[in-house]
């Protein structure tokens, strides 16, 4: 039985699918003006975990996610750049694509752009019209936010506070185009015959940001979803005015658990372009050499928690990682002398912390404590490996316990040797030879080589084994 924090009603509730082994998903994807930041990363990994624990658990995911390819930053990008805006548009989702690859973030079942799905936007905003929820003004369309029953409880905000922020935020043109301050744009009119813009009822004009998601949730799932996830800063004003659109239209619940993840901090503030500590996916890739270790740092921590980026935290979850590598590969090695059999003993123990893992999940997605169980194996195969006698099947349920439940973080490879340069591979392979030719002379050569290079090599009855000393 799976639980979920549902934004709306604060509370963890009881995971119940609409359509039995199911899960119909949206998560919000960026806006494509720039290089994803470390927190957009976050959030696609946080939903990425959620998505492989579901279908862990037996539910087949359908996960859709967009592209926001038209809105006022990607605009001033292309006119301070002397280009259109479908370059950038495409220059940064090709990004997206390569950078998120390394990262072990599964591609979605969809990912539709905004400037794929215009028709569908024009017909929805008329049903919006059509319906009195919207109503067009100087070629803009506003959605009439107070007709919505409960519009604010998902991100439990008060209307009056509401009302005295919009209007702070606005200037007079804006209050004369609006009946209401908190009413929001559905519908932009064009201003300049530079900027891109579709023929619509209301003229030339683009969609407003919120609309894309209403659309594409219902064009790719469903009118009610399983789950609406994205960041924390998301809830209010994004999801919320999805929620109120959404349900306007269909008269049925948009979402039955929102789901929303923390920040990511770096160095304990804040991360802002003022602050000058803005952290782009792009440049931790090209600055770091393993991307597993971020795609594990990301993924462990509890994803309603706030994450600390710091080269020191980094550091931390590269050791972490190492200790679990470490364990995977030398029972690996103990793969070849293995004898036939099993331990019974030994497999109720890893049955156990099987358990243990999923018993954390289940309960809101707690990778911390899953991740306690994933440690509580490593230690198990550290110590089995230095038995006597090692048997086959029960190595096996080890290795492959292990590597599911990384897998459901994101992270695999574990024994894989591209971790490795090119020149500590060939020098761990001549070693194997020295060895074989009993040239001990050269083979403590090689050893010392490794060492500089900071590979540690152990000689043991079954082998050589090696890990990264750090
Ligand atoms: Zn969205």
């Amino acid at each position: 039985m799976i639980r979920i924090y549902n934004t709306l009603s604060r509370e963890k509730e009881i995971f119940k699918a609409i359509t039995p082994k199911k899960v119909n998903m949206y998560v919000c994807g960026p806006t494509v003006y720039n290089y994803i930041h470390i927190g957009n990363a976050r959030s696609a990994i946080a939903f990425d975990v959620v998505r492989r624990y579901l279908e862990y658990r037996g539910y087949d995911v359908k996960y859709v996610s967009n592209f926001t390819d038209v809105d006022d930053k990607i605009i001033n990008r292309a006119r301070e750049e002397g280009v259109d805006e479908m370059t950038i548009a495409n220059k940064y989702a090709t990004a997206f694509d390569e950078d998120t690859l390394p990262l072990n973030i599964r591609p979605a079942s969809v990912r539709s752009r905004a400037t794929e799905v215009i028709p569908d936007i024009i017909t929805f905003v008329q049903d919006l019209v059509t319906k009195g929820y919207a109503y067009e003004s100087q070629g803009d369309v506003y959605f009439r936010a107070k007709k919505f029953h409960g519009y604010g409880i998902l991100a439990h905000q008060d209307l009056a506070e509401m009302e005295a922020n919009a209007a702070g935020r606005l200037n007079d043109e804006e209050m004369t185009r609006k009946e209401d301050p908190i009413d929001f744009a559905v519908w932009k009119a064009s201003h300049s015959e530079e900027e891109i813009s579709w023929q619509s009822p209301w003229g030339k004009g683009r969609p407003g940001w919120h609309i894309e998601c209403s659309v594409m949730s219902q064009k790719y799932l469903a009118n009610t979803l399983d789950i609406h996830g994205g960041g924390i800063d998301l809830a209010f004003p994004h999801h919320t005015n999805e929620m109120a659109q959404s349900e306007a239209r269909t008269g049925q619940k948009f979402v039955n658990y929102w789901m929303h993840n923390g920040f990511v901090n770096v160095n304990n503030e804040k991360m802002s372009k003022s602050l000058g500590n803005f952290t782009t996916l792009h440049d931790m890739l090209a600055n770091y050499d393993d991307p597993m270790t971020i795609r594990y740092f990301l993924a462990t921590t509890q994803y309603r928690r706030p994450i600390n980026y710091s080269s020191e935290t980094l550091e931390q979850a590269r050791g972490a990682l190492d200790r679990i590598r470490t364990g995977y590969r030398n029972l690996l090695f103990r793969m070849d002398n293995a004898v036939v059999g099993s331990d019974s003993t030994i497999e109720d123990e890893i049955k156990q912390h099987v358990r243990d893992f999923e018993f954390a999940m289940d309960d809101d997605f707690n990778t911390p404590n899953a991740l306690a169980s994933v440690f509580e194996l490593v230690t198990l195969a550290n110590t089995y490996t230095d038995e006597n006698e090692v048997k086959k099947a029960t190595a096996e349920l080890l290795l492959e316990s292990i590597s599911t439940m990384m897998g459901i973080f994101g992270v695999d490879g574990l024994a894989d040797r591209s971790e490795l340069t090119t020149e500590q591979k060939s020098l761990l392979e001549a070693r194997v030879v020295a060895r074989q030719m009993h040239n001990f002379e050269l083979s403590d050569q090689l050893r010392n080589q490794l060492r500089d290079l900071g590979i540690s090599v152990e000689d043991t009855a079954t082998g050589q084994r090696w890990k990264h000393e750090r």
